[in-house]
């Protein structure tokens, strides 16, 4: 019996984990799951699922579930913050952790996972694009697994002969080929792309997403940030990987063979594959997802990326390339520019705006350890705040 931790359990991604677990009550427990602040979600959780820790990173939120669950006299143990986040993930009763917390706030408990030896489901790409060298050390020096959950990284990951560790170039692979569907304003004028809503942009057209992660896929912020994790996933640099718009979202990434092979991966767009394919993994599992009906699909389209539609791809990758704390600062203005965005605050093609003006002041180090990480991390957010507060006050 596996025990797993699930950080970020009322996301998206934590609500699909709960699911594939549910149907393998046999193989695996659930031993304890996290939030922020949606306690409704969290007590309703703990009473379904029974975990032996429940984690609230607010204290205030942490104090109402363990009221609630006392209440019903549940026996699961409440932790708060962010000490409760790292118990839990590096908890020696826990075999499997699934990193699903959105953005930069998941990247302690998910480095403490690396550190504790743990099998690490890796949703939480922000984590690898910040701290991808110090994260990659700590899963070989404590014999940690990693399995990618990202759709794209799972789909390369099984399109590759060997273990994760394997180096990719001595494996006749000539190419990766990193999809994305170019979400929902592919194809939108871009005059018009100055006055889409936040509604607009977290409708994305194929997968059903946090919003932080459907506006990331809006600007394409998210190929860029995939790009990155894949660079430190499989080892390899940039130049390696060519990024591919494919809107039907059915091939999930391919890898290029030497010899001319192309191998990809093809389902639906159903997070819960991935899923059971890294919690099962090197075995199979039903994972709950409908069969892909090639005959409905009918035709797939493969298109070169549109760079001046998606500025983000090109800071990304510019980013990618500078590496040390770039990428984390590029993250850092990313995730306070999407905020910003959703509040209303800035305008959508402001996002990558925001994005470009702190990379533009703001020079990376080399990342030799978090403190520098988070240093640089706080840095960038500062300066975008500016940014965006320097544009309001010009427009008002
Ligand atoms: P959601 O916004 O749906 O969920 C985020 C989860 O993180 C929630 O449980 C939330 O708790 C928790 N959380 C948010 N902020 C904090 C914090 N400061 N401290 C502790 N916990 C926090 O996100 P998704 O599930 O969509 O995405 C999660 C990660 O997975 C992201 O990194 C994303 O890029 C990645 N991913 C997601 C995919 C998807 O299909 N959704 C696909 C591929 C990757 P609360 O509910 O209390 O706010
Ligand atoms: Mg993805």
């Amino acid at each position: 019996m596996k025990q797993v931790t699930i950080l970020g359990a009322t996301g998206s991604i934590g609500l699909s984990t709960l699911d594939v677990l549910a149907r393998h009550q046999d193989q695996f427990a659930v031993f304890a799951l996290t939030a922020n602040t949606q306690v409704e979600r969290l007590y309703q959780q703990c009473r379904q699922y029974q975990p032996v820790y429940a984690v609230m990173f607010d204290a205030q939120a942490a104090e109402q579930l363990q009221n609630k669950l006392q209440q019903d006299g549940l026996e699961t143990r409440v932790l708060a913050g962010l000490e409760g986040l790292i118990n839990v993930a590096s908890h020696a009763h826990t075999d499997y952790v699934m990193a699903a917390i959105v953005g930069a706030a998941g990247l302690q408990p998910t480095l403490a996972a690396a550190r504790a030896g743990k099998r690490v489901l890796l949703a939480n790409k922000e984590a690898l694009v910040m701290s991808g060298k110090l994260f990659m050390d700590a899963i070989k020096q404590n014999d940690a697994e990693l399995l990618p959950i990202d759709s794209e990284h799972n789909a390369i990951f099984q399109c590759l002969p060997g273990q994760p560790t394997d180096n990719i170039h001595d494996l006749g692979v000539k190419r990766i080929l990193l999809t994305g569907s170019g979400g929902p304003f592919r194809q939108m004028p871009l005059s018009r792309l100055q006055t889409v809503t936040p509604e607009q942009a977290v409708a994305h057209p194929n997968w059903d997403m946090g919003q932080k992660i459907s506006v990331d896929s809006a600007t394409m912020m998210n190929k860029g940030l995939e790009l990155i994790e894949a660079c430190w996933l499989f080892d390899t640099t940039p130049d390696f990987i060519q990024i591919v718009v494919h809107p039907q979202s059915v091939v999930h990434s391919m890898v290029e063979y030497d010899d001319g092979s192309v191998l990809a991966q093809m389902g639906q767009p159903d997070m819960r594959t991935p899923i059971a394919h890294a919690l099962a993994w090197p075995k199979r599992m039903d994972s709950g997802v409908a069969r892909l009906n090639l005959f409905d699909v009918a035709h797939l389209d493969f298109v070169p990326p549109d760079y001046e539609r998606f500025p983000c791809l090109q800071l990304a990758e510019q980013a990618a390339r500078e590496g040390g704390t770039t990428p984390a600062i590029l993250n850092a203005a990313n995730e306070v520019a999407v905020q910003a965005f959703l509040n209303k605050e800035l305008g959508f093609p402001g996002i990558a705006e925001v994005v470009e003006s702190v990379l533009g002041v703001m020079s990376g180090r080399c990342a030799e350890n978090l403190a520098t990480i988070l240093d640089d991390d706080e840095q960038a957010r500062l300066q975008a705040r500016e940014f965006i507060d320097q544009t309001r006050s010009k427009v008002q």
